[in-house]
């Protein structure tokens, strides 16, 4: 399969540097946590106009917020503000091997009605498609030294109205200000922002930030294990395993808001080596360059086992079945105990359409607990569940 390989880190040696040593002006690595100011200036050519109105830009702008939010878990806010059109009055050919100059000349024509200084990060928003997908200009992240209203730009996105070959270009700009929060380009394929992950859902739904870069950037806190077993179900706590340069990143990915086009779902593994290769750790042996259904455990392999290297070992187990039962059942008086339930458990009640009629808890933490229907006479379901996940199933008759 015909990867693309075109979303070209800049990130140079001189600027690896930088971000031990951050400068104060636009584009220094921006803080992962916290607020970002960003400045998106539109430019457009001689011969390619915009072809969208500035709203389009401005609702892309706020989901580009959105994306932001929900992948850092609310850490990172960036205020975006998009300008006014400038218009350049030479070709985007020009542009073609000197996104420099592009940066030079498209500052200049804005500066008389923007205050540089107000922004930390800039994105420079061409008009036409990008050179990935048939124009001139390479999307990109890129390093300038321009002086502007008494600060310095030190590195700037570019990025396309549009991309010929996806629905949106939005993936695109979550892409570079990956780079402007200091990440390289991964080789996680679809799983992450940071590879072809940008491009889920045409573009319009760009993967998250993987699990290993959430962890670089604070925005997750890995819990230290060496072996690790663990409930087959949806968990937000993200595990390391291994303390040296080389380790182990488990994270449970979920098609769920900007994840919604993930090639799959379950616990993803990514080996790390600090100083050398990254991958993602496939449960099925097999990576395809790209990522499929069969990476993630048990995912489409079933997989529920694996010892990373000596020592590090990982189990998922299924829940365990409850046996929670009701009394009296059938029920031809005021309401049902619930009893058998282990601590802290709930069950929730439906009708044989599926909607939920009811809901109780125990919240004695004694294992037994009360519920009064109100509803008609008839079979229900309920599905009790503990404070582990594990789960139980059981029928219910009502006699008025
Ligand atoms: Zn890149």
């Amino acid at each position: 399969m015909f990867r693309l390989l075109l979303l070209i880190p800049s990130i140079s040696l001189s600027v690896e540097i930088e971000r031990f040593f951050p400068k104060k002006g636009i584009g220094e690595f921006v803080p992962s946590i916290g607020t970002v100011n960003l400045l998106i200036l539109p430019v457009q050519f001689s011969n390619v106009k915009f072809q969208q109105p500035p709203s389009y830009f401005d609702q892309l702008a706020e989901r580009f917020k959105a994306y932001y939010l929900e992948t850092s878990n609310g850490s990172l806010t960036i205020i975006p503000t998009v300008a006014t059109y400038a218009t350049l009055s030479t070709s985007s050919s020009n542009y073609a091997s000197n996104p420099t100059q592009l940066t030079i000349d498209a500052v200049n024509v804005a500066n008389p009605y923007i205050n540089f200084s107000s922004y930390n990060a800039l994105m420079l928003l061409h008009a036409g498609a990008n050179n990935q997908s048939g124009g001139h200009i390479l999307s990109q992240f890129w390093s300038v030294n321009i002086v502007v209203d008494g600060t310095t730009i030190y590195n700037v996105m570019i990025v396309p109205e549009k991309d010929n070959y996806r629905s949106s270009s939005f993936g695109i700009w979550c892409h570079e200000f990956g780079h402007q929060l200091g990440h390289d380009d991964l080789p996680f394929g679809y799983w992450s922002l940071m590879d072809v992950g940008c491009y889920n859902g045409s573009g319009e739904y760009p993967a998250h930030l993987d699990g290993y870069s959430k962890y670089r950037l604070g925005w997750i806190t890995p819990e230290q294990v060496e072996n690790l077993t663990l409930l087959l179900k949806p968990t937000s706590t993200v595990y390391k395993f291994g303390t040296g340069a080389e380790f182990f990143i488990l994270e449970y990915r979920k098609k769920k808001g900007f994840d919604s086009f993930l090639p799959g779902e379950g616990f993803l593994a990514y080996h790390i080596n600090e100083v050398g290769a990254k991958a993602v750790y496939p449960a099925d042996n097999e990576w395809d360059g790209l990522g499929d259904s069969g990476d993630p455990f048990p995912g489409s392999s079933g997989r529920r086992e694996v010892t990373f290297a000596p020592g590090f070992t990982f189990n998922l187990i299924f829940p365990a079945v409850l046996s929670v039962k009701a009394y009296p059942n059938p029920l031809m008086g005021d309401g049902f105990i619930f009893f058998d339930a282990p601590p802290k458990s709930r069950v929730r009640i439906y009708n044989v359409a599926g909607e939920l009629v009811g809901e109780a808890k125990d919240k004695g933490y004694i294992g037994r607990f009360s519920w009064r229907p109100n509803v008609a006479s008839g079979v229900y379901i309920f599905v009790a569940e503990d404070a582990d996940g594990s789960r139980g199933y059981g029928k219910l008759a009502i006699i008025k």
